[in-house]
């Protein structure tokens, strides 16, 4: 069993995923928020390319 799998949470101390975002005990949010900003990043690009896309397509039936 490695001991890396888990860690502690910063807020409760309690031992959690060392993979989950938030606590599952105290809700407090964990570790890398790389995760977190990459997510919010890809939603971005997502909603940005979607109204490229709908502004692109408008001129397009002109
Ligand atoms: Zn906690």
């Amino acid at each position: 069993m490695k001991k890396s799998m888990l860690q502690n949470c910063k807020a409760c101390e309690k031992e959690i995923s060392r993979y989950s975002l938030f606590c599952r005990n105290c809700g407090h949010p964990q570790g890398s928020m790389l995760a977190l900003w990459l997510m919010v990043l890809f939603l971005l690009l997502l909603v940005a390319y979607y109204i490229a896309f709908c502004i692109y397509g408008m001129t397009l039936v002109e």
